[in-house]
């Protein structure tokens, strides 16, 4: 008798994605010309009041075609530092401009400067986040075990290549595998959150 197996889209037991932060909309345009060639999928999270004119809020649609964009706060502050009602107002307001701007549901977080604390977690899923991204990683290619405290495998200065040749030999196909690796596509003035 067949067992019923979750796989990743095309039957495949194995996913690579690619997470950036901040905007930097130059390099992230460049990354994502090489992502296109490649055939390769990515998540920019996007700080919308950080975009210096309404007019290239609105570029984000266009930009973006193909990835998905998610929130990293409307100004990326240190949440953790923040009242309540502060942290609210930058998840939910990231929220809302990004979704006004790519028009399909905005579910994920990355924290900003790494910046969380278990009230704020808690808060996640009231303001519609279903997933939020560490700045922490795992060394590992599992599937997260809480989805608002997701690790990725490995930050892409830190042994990419080595991981990526362990990635490539794994075999077992009775496994879920996922790389997911993150970064910035340019150093920014959050250094590496
Ligand atoms: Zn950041």
């Amino acid at each position: 008798m067949n067992s019923v197996y979750c796989v990743f889209p095309g039957g495949k037991f194995k996913a690579l994605t690619l997470s950036y932060d901040d905007n930097s909309p130059e390099s992230n345009r460049r990354l994502m010309e090489i992502f296109r060639k490649y055939g390769i999928k990515a998540t920019f999270f996007l700080n919308s009041g950080l975009y210096p004119y309404d007019d290239d809020r609105w570029e984000i649609k266009r930009m973006y075609e193909g990835f998905e964009v998610a929130c990293h706060t409307r100004t990326h502050p240190t949440i953790a530092r923040c009242p309540v009602t502060e942290v609210i107002d930058q998840i939910l307001g990231d929220r809302k401009a990004l979704e006004a701007a790519v028009g399909y549901p905005v579910r994920g977080l990355s924290y900003p400067n790494r910046s969380m604390s278990p009230e704020i977690t808690a808060l996640l899923p009231l303001t519609g986040i279903r997933y939020a991204r560490e700045g922490e990683t795992t060394g590992n290619f599992g599937l997260p075990q809480d989805l608002l405290h997701w690790k990725g495998t490995c930050h892409h200065n830190q042994n990419l290549l080595e991981k990526a040749d362990e990635f490539i030999s794994l075999f077992k196909w009775q496994y879920l595998y996922l790389f997911y690796v993150w970064g910035h596509t340019v150093q920014s003035q959050y250094r590496r959150s």
